[in-house]
């Protein structure tokens, strides 16, 4: 089956000159759906990964999903003011501004093998943000990145440490 049809492209969202890559579609169909985790399944069971991390929020479905399949558990990376437990923070830069991310401080056991993963790596700044925020706070093993789509001409990759990143889509 072909997945990647189910990703539909919108221009000029969220702003003009902008292609809005939406996997939404995808998410929708059950059969497409499966075929895309079972396909991630396979790619990482070999892995034996402890936890899925999700960034908010559509990197919240993937890796629910994922861990799911792996046996895995999932810890959520969320913006500013939305875990209840103790946190520790990142603030990032945006387009314009900043935002701040945030990772509950019990989140991971020491020593456990971490995937991270997002739908889509543009600039690489929410995953650099994310990174941060687990390596300065956490002795764990990041594994591997995981993107369902990669925007190759931001070039995100070549901002990111020497984790290796797999992404499943190109644009
Ligand atoms: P970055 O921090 O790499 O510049 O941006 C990545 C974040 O922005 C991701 O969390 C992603 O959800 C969102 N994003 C940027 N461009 C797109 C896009 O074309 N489609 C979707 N679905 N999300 C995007």
């Amino acid at each position: 089956m072909n997945i990647e049809s189910y990703i539909r492209s919108t221009k000029d969202f969220p702003k003009p000159g902008v292609i809005f890559r939406d996997f939404t579609p995808l998410l929708a169909n059950g059969e497409a759906f499966k075929a895309l985790i079972d396909q991630l399944k396979e790619r990482f069971s070999n892995k034996k990964i402890d936890v899925v991390v999700g960034i908010e929020a559509r990197g919240f479905v993937l890796a629910s999903a994922l861990a799911y399949a792996l046996g895995a558990g999932t810890v959520l990376v969320r913006k500013e003011g939305k875990l209840p437990h103790a946190t520790h923070s990142q603030e990032y830069e945006l387009e314009y501004g900043s935002s701040v991310l945030e990772i509950s401080r019990d989140a991971f056991e020491k020593g456990q093998k971490i995937l991270v993963v997002d739908d889509v790596l543009a600039t690489g700044g929410t995953l650099g943000a994310t990174l941060k925020l687990i390596k300065e706070n956490f002795s764990v093993s990041i594994e591997e990145i995981l993107f369902l789509i990669e925007l190759d001409e931001l070039k995100g990759r070549q901002r990111l440490p020497e984790i290796p990143i797999y992404s499943v889509f190109h644009y």
